[in-house]
């Protein structure tokens, strides 16, 4: 078995990653996107091992490459809170259910005022 284990520790990064972004979405399509986008800036970290697994951790969580994450991170959110594909604007208050349906309309226009 296959895995990327990069994808874990981008989602362990994230409780510090809504805290420098607050106007972030916490919804779950704005999550998977911020980690789409993400992981498709970072080198992926592919293991089919136990041992392997240890050996990527390490690299992982090394200083350097928590910066990188991270900044990876951040950009991801500046283009989610820009365009959340959810359609929740950017931090405003949103009534849950309202734009059930609107999501795709608002994608390009009105999103922003
Ligand atoms: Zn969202």
């Amino acid at each position: 078995m296959i895995k990327n284990i990069l994808e874990k520790a981008l989602r362990d990064l994230l409780p510090e990653l809504y805290q420098m972004k607050p106007g972030l979405c916490h919804c779950k399509q704005c999550e998977d996107d911020v980690l789409a986008l993400a992981l498709k800036v970072l080198p992926p970290k592919y293991v089919s091992r136990e041992e392997g697994e240890v050996y990527a951790r390490i690299e992982l969580e090394s200083p350097q490459f928590q910066v990188d994450m991270l900044e990876a991170l951040l950009l991801a959110a500046e283009k989610v809170i820009a365009h959340p594909r959810c359609g929740s604007g950017q931090g405003k208050n949103v009534n849950p259910g309202e734009n059930v349906g609107e999501a795709d309309k608002k994608e390009k226009n009105g999103a922003k005022e």
